[in-house]
């Protein structure tokens, strides 16, 4: 690897070659914007920051990096919450190049036998939502990033998100892959085809590998035909043993959910007051569940809820994103208090309320504290824990919320992936051999480790 901050001059003119003059940026407060993540808790330094408009650009741009031993750091729409879609601050090492990949934009008409569309890595998530809609059907991954997450994004973070309990995982929702290996190579396989048993499954290798074995430039997606009308409603419940319960009864009832999430009481608060609109319950409870079922949007689906429990409903398309609004703008409520702490953990479903409770009771230990929330998706386990006063470097409470996490079986990631912030913890829940297992893949794919270095695995 060489060293320095600014990009070798006889790389720029590769890169500017490659993309044209003006998508190779190299003006810091130009970059700026791309070496800092959402959070605002993780940040870098690039050399330059450039946008190639084809797959065979961004072969190109990563087949120069490599000859110039330059490191990539591959970014979509720089939602991603764990620091993963920024540089390193390169102390001393060559500062690296991140390929942006929001000119990728191609889209095209989906197929209507197969059920599938095959998209450029750089399309909103949005976007492929609203092309499926127009056709007739359904993308079955949404998360409350839709308007700037790319897809490229979601699939290198295999991300979850609200629908997870009706569709999966954004990798049950992928069916081919197009990417740039760390050499420079293009591998494709963007066929479909639902049954293909051809040797190792690529696709589902790059799908959550969050950069770290190659740029993806495109993907083919499964579509689902679209669900009834729904109705949404907000239920206050006590704890989380109720609020699992809420869930299994409408698991067992006659109408799909389509998203089953719960909200702590500090959640709603905080939502209220920066987004300035009035508690949605009357009894201000400790938990709300938010309940989407696919009953035909006429409410009966919530039939089996008791009289006894303060609840709002909405069957009409303005109330239900009134309600949905206090479970999306989570994340940004928090936000507004400085840098926040962030977890994603994945808890079986039989030990989550005791994790939810022990949490509380942990982090009340770290005087640092000031700020302490739970919201997330509560039929998949998965628990998004906010935490607000600790400095941004301080770990300490970070390791004791994701060892205490992985006491109850559970995992330090659900859905947005390990990134910079957790690449030291994840030997919490993955053992040395799957660890070893997983080094040697990304060692035979990426020998010189020029593919974004520091994510997913600790530098040594
Ligand atoms: C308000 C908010 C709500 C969110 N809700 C959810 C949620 O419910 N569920 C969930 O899973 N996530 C959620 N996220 C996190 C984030 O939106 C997802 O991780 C998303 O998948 C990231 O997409 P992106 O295009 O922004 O990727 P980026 O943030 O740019 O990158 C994320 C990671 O993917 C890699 N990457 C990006 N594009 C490519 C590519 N084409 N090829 C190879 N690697 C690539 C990056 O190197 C990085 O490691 C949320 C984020 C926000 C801000």
């Amino acid at each position: 690897m060489t060293t320095g901050t600014t990009i070798p001059n006889f790389l720029a003119s590769q890169l500017r070659r490659i993309c044209g003059d003006g998508h190779v940026l190299t003006d810091p407060d130009v970059r700026a914007p791309f070496e800092t993540d959402w959070t605002r808790r993780f940040h870098g330094r690039s050399a330059a920051v450039v946008r190639p408009g084809n797959a065979q650009a961004v072969s190109e741009v990563v087949a120069a990096c490599a000859g110039a031993g330059v490191a990539v750091v591959p970014q979509g729409g720089n939602t991603g919450l764990v620091g993963g879609s920024v540089p390193a601050l390169a102390s001393g090492a060559q500062a690296a190049v991140i390929v942006s990949t929001r000119r990728l934009t191609g889209i095209k008409p989906v197929d209507p036998l197969s059920g599938q569309i095959t998209v450029q890595a750089g399309v909103t998530l949005a976007t492929v939502q609203a092309s499926a809609k127009a056709a007739g059907w359904l993308y079955g991954v949404d998360l409350a990033a839709r308007d700037s997450a790319t897809i490229g994004g979601t699939v290198a973070t295999n991300a979850g998100g609200t629908n997870v309990i009706a569709y999966g995982m954004t990798r049950a929702n992928l069916t081919g892959i197009e990417a740039v290996l760390p050499d420079g190579t293009v591998i494709s396989h963007l066929q479909g085809l639902l049954k293909d048993n051809t040797g190792y499954d690529l696709t589902s290798l790059l799908c959550g590998s969050e950069g770290t074995l190659g740029i993806i430039t495109a993907v083919r997606l499964r579509l689902h035909r679209p669900h009834a009308p729904t109705t949404v409603a907000l239920i206050g419940v006590s704890n989380f043993g109720q609020a699992l319960e809420l869930m299994a009864a409408a698991r067992a009832g006659a109408a799909p959910v389509i998203a089953a999430e719960v909200i702590d009481a500090a959640g709603i608060e905080l939502v209220c007051a920066v987004t300035d609109v009035p508690q949605p319950l009357t009894t201000h409870p400790p938990l709300v569940v938010l309940l989407e079922l696919a009953d035909g949007g006429d409410g009966q689906g919530l039939a089996f809820i008791s009289d006894d429990l303060d609840m709002a409903v909405a069957t009409d398309v303005a109330t239900k994103q009134r309600l949905w609004a206090y479970r999306e703008r989570q994340s940004e409520a928090y936000a507004s208090l400085g840098v926040i702490h962030k977890f994603d953990l994945s808890i079986p479903l039989a030990n989550l309320a005791q994790c939810a409770d022990g949490l509380r009771q942990l982090v009340s230990t770290f005087s640092s504290v000031t700020h302490f929330g739970m919201f997330g998706h509560i039929a998949d386990g998965n628990m998004h824990i906010e935490i607000a006063g600790p400095a941004r470097d301080d770990r300490d409470v970070d390791h004791a919320v994701l060892a205490y996490a992985t006491s109850f079986g559970g995992s330090i990631s659900a859905e947005h992936g390990i990134g910079r912030a957790k690449a030291d913890e994840l030997h919490l829940c993955r053992s040395a051999a799957e660890i070893g297992a997983m080094r040697a893949i990304k060692d035979a794919w990426d020998p010189r480790g020029l593919m974004h270095p520091g994510v997913l695995f600790a530098q040594t």
